[in-house]
């Protein structure tokens, strides 16, 4: 796969951020274009942070997942274990954390993706979007609060 030139616009995900390592002279490119993008940064990780991590082949049992965010223009979702935050696939929505090396964890994502990152890119320079339903969500509204009814003074019980 060509690397297209993406909008200068775009929200950056795994798939435009892990790259191959530039070719050395004489050698051929690395294609990763079938490498799925949960699983780019194990081979990101390999050669950028000289740490090989084996890419899961289990998922973590009855884990609820994790939400991605838009960060800073970046999808990226935060390892719930270890608290390393990654930039992750929400077209390959599984989370795999190359610090603790864990196993996959479901990835919660948009259902629409574009109207996401549409608000985020409306933001102008700072670019952040979160899940309605994501428990961190600093803005998320809080519950409303139902007024408390006035007490009344209990006319069984003397006044002072
Ligand atoms: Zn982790």
């Amino acid at each position: 796969m060509a690397v297209s030139a993406l909008p200068a616009d775009a929200i950056v995900q795994a798939e435009t951020y892990y790259l191959p390592p530039p070719p050395r002279r004489g050698q051929p490119a690395q294609d990763w274009s079938q490498v799925p993008g949960a699983e780019l940064v194990y081979r990101w990780a390999e050669y950028r942070l000289s740490r090989r991590v084996s890419v899961p082949t289990a998922s973590v049992p009855d884990h609820p997942g994790l939400y991605a965010r838009i960060d800073d223009g970046r999808w990226l979702a935060e390892c719930d274990a270890c608290r390393a935050a990654w930039i992750v696939s929400v077209l390959d929505p599984r989370f795999g954390c190359v610090e603790c090396k864990r196993d996959w964890v479901p990835l919660i994502v948009p259902t629409d993706i574009p109207a996401a990152e549409a608000e985020a890119l409306a933001q102008g320079l700072s670019r952040f979007w979160w899940h309605p339903d994501d428990p961190r969500n600093p803005y998320a509204p809080e519950p409303p609060i139902e007024p408390e009814p006035p007490v009344e003074p209990d006319p069984e019980v003397p006044q002072p």
